[in-house]
């Protein structure tokens, strides 16, 4: 038997773990030390009521014989598709149709396997800093070749994002053939406009290149024009997947369920990439349970609408109330207005890290040093607002106290 030795070349998760360790040590000595977190990157506050209502309701047709069920679509049912149908396309002017629509157990899932459907000898491009989610099953998939001397997977395309470029990627120079992109950014909390999105369209029909768009945040959108959706732009339907996920939207973290949208149209080698994840998906998925998938057709009912508003505004407010305290003691922030994430610059001569050790030491507050998302995110920082309202107004006053 051989291994796949690919997996032998990712490092251990060395980013939240280490997080976790010098946050446990910090308490460890220094046990009367109240440590805020503004790391967390899930979600707080507890499932809308209509959920809930949705769920238990579920729950007791799966007790009666007349009412079970067994195995689900392995696409998912289509009481669940055509909610997604209306609400996150045809009510926004976007033509897809409901077997373009896979429900699944989340975008992280979703993401990682969708390389089973193309080759390994593709040339892939991702930001930096990243979600480690892109690069890592990529590496795993054989897709990275070896590290050069900086570090960097030589296979790879590294699209640097920084305060200089705004944060918005620039057309690779070498050719690649799929690009992820994420937009509202984890971890920058950056949008792109229409105007930028249709560049790298434009890039992709030229190129012969997919698009893997992961819209996990796209609940965090209030401005008017940044895009919900990659089919939003005219010919992204030839050349871009879609990840979404009821995640961050609805606080589905705790329950596993999102979508990949595969339109028929996108073709390459004169193949359909549709067909080719419905037959990867009824071979390696057995479908979403019932119970979820009633407790996802809740989130788009008028109350359960409502409700998910009222947690995502109370995230929104954090979101505010981080970046306009971090201003306030005179750090450059970025995010937070499409987002739940602050991204901020660390004072000047400091590492990412030495910041965190700083801000947990003076201010007992935990947040998570950029360079852990790529050797751009080096010089800054990642603040969330999925914690407790008061907690983080708390936290934003000890850091205004300590630098302002
Ligand atoms: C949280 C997150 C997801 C969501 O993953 P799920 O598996 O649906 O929980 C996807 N992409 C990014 C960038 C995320 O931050």
């Amino acid at each position: 038997m051989k291994i796949n030795d690919n997996f032998l070349k990712i490092e251990s998760s060395y980013l939240f773990s280490t997080v976790a360790k010098k946050q446990r040590e910090y308490q460890q000595a220094h046990p009367e030390a109240d440590v805020i977190r503004l790391s967390i990157g899930d979600v707080t506050r507890p499932l809308a009521p209509a959920v809930i209502e949705a769920m238990h309701k579920a729950v007791d047709e799966m007790a009666q014989e007349d009412t079970f069920r067994g195995y689900p679509p392995e696409y998912g049912y289509d009481f669940i598709l055509e909610a997604i149908q209306k609400n996150d396309y045809a009510d926004r002017g976007i033509d897809i149709s409901k077997d373009e629509i896979f429900l699944s157990d989340g975008a992280k899932s979703d993401c990682g396997n969708i390389g089973d459907i193309f080759s390994v000898d593709n040339k892939i491009a991702v930001c930096d800093p990243v979600y480690p989610v892109y690069v890592d099953t990529n590496i795993m998939a054989g897709r990275s070749g070896d590290k050069d001397e900086n570090g960097a997977w030589k296979n790879f395309i590294y699209m640097p994002c920084t305060a200089e470029n705004n944060f918005m990627p620039d057309l690779p120079k070498e050719k690649a053939d799929v690009i992820y992109l994420c937009f509202p950014n984890n971890p920058t909390g950056m949008c792109a406009t229409k105007e930028q999105l249709k560049k790298w369209v434009d890039y992709a029909l030229q190129n012969d290149a997919l698009i893997l768009f992961d819209s996990a945040y796209e609940a965090f959108i209030v401005e008017d024009d940044v895009p919900h959706s990659i089919y939003e732009i005219e010919g992204a339907k030839k050349c871009a997947i879609e990840f979404r996920s009821f995640s961050k939207t609805a606080g589905f973290t705790g329950m596993r369920c999102g979508y990949t949208v595969v339109p028929k149209d996108c073709v390459f080698e004169g193949h359909s990439l549709n067909p080719m994840w419905a037959r990867r998906q009824a071979t390696k998925f057995n479908g979403v349970s019932y119970i979820t998938q009633r407790a996802a057709e809740a989130i788009y009912t008028p109350e359960g609408k409502k409700q998910i508003k009222e947690i995502l505004s109370y995230y929104q407010k954090n979101a505010k109330v981080i970046y306009d305290g971090l201003r306030e003691a005179g750090f450059t922030c970025y995010g937070a207005v499409n987002s739940p994430y602050v991204w901020l610059k660390v004072p000047d001569g400091m590492t990412s890290w030495e910041f965190f050790d700083l801000l947990l030491e003076k201010c007992q507050v935990v947040g998570t040093p950029g360079s852990g998302f790529g050797p751009s995110g080096e010089g800054y920082f990642r603040l969330t607002a999925f914690g407790n309202n008061q907690r983080t107004v708390e936290a934003v006053e000890r850091i205004k106290k300590y630098f302002k």
